[in-house]
């Protein structure tokens, strides 16, 4: 279908998104733009925006395919999905697989510890106050979703994770950890919202023990590392790869 872009409705640090004559739906721009440390560090990097798209797009491809739901409709381009609008709910929810990043700054636990089960936290979206991370009974007191909808974000979060685990380990990656964002759709259902890519996950090359330079993710910009942009189209390769196998 032939959207048409109409007014910006919301801009964010990677992503811009606009109206379209449908309603209920909206166009998302992936942008260059890279930052990190709630946005201390900035840059821009050439091509991030088509790549995230791209990667995104397939993953939540994979994801519904598998029964899961999210705001994903459709590739508009290179760097513009089309989505259901969604009513943002403002929690980060992040699952661990192998332990690193904040983790392990805020914990004695060690880099590289094998996490089981998966270890999900959960911060308060806010960048003015640092997207703080939420103890139980402060996600009460904030009353920020139903008792039953957290319940369905947890139970969701664990499944897409048990799906892309499987799924990156089949393309020799290891995938340490994720934020997801959720959203109501315009009927009201709850969707994994945002995106999936590399600016949102941490993915280790399985072929490499090399601990910076299997780092195929953020970290790579994080940490100064170089190569960001390689990194990033070496996930899109493995994926497209896959895919050509299967068809
Ligand atoms: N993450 C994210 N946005 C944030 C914070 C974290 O997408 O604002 C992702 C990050 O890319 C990683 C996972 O969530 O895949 C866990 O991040 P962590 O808590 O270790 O924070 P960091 O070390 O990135 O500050």
């Amino acid at each position: 279908m032939n959207y048409r872009q109409r007014e910006l409705i919301y801009e964010g640090k990677a992503k811009r998104v606009f109206a379209c004559e449908i309603p209920d739906r909206v166009l998302i721009e992936f942008k260059n733009d890279a930052t990190a440390f709630n946005a201390q560090k900035r840059s821009e990097i050439d091509g991030k925006g088509r790549l995230n798209c791209k990667i995104s797009a397939a993953l939540f491809e994979l994801l519904e395919l598998k029964g899961i739901p999210t705001h994903f409709l459709e590739l508009h381009s290179e760097t513009f999905m089309i989505a259901e609008k969604i009513k943002v709910i403002p929690l980060e929810v992040v699952i661990r697989n192998i332990a690193t990043g904040s983790l392990c700054k805020e914990t004695p636990i060690s880099q590289g510890t094998l996490l089981t089960p998966p270890l999900l936290d959960l911060y308060y979206k806010d960048d003015e106050l640092g997207d703080p991370i939420l103890t139980e009974e402060r996600l009460k007191l904030l009353d920020l979703v139903s008792v039953f909808e957290i319940e369905e974000i947890r139970k969701i979060t664990r499944s897409v994770n048990n799906i892309l685990k499987e799924y990156f380990d089949s393309l020799d990656l290891l995938l340490v950890d994720f934020k997801l964002e959720f959203g109501t759709n315009p009927s009201g259902k709850l969707v994994v919202a945002d995106e999936i890519s590399p600016d949102n996950c941490r993915f280790w090359d399985k072929k490499n023990s090399d601990p910076k330079e299997r780092i195929l993710d953020k970290d790579r910009f994080r940490q100064d590392l170089g190569g960001v942009i390689d990194a990033y189209e070496e996930i899109l390769k493995r994926i497209e790869k896959d895919s050509s196998r299967a068809t």
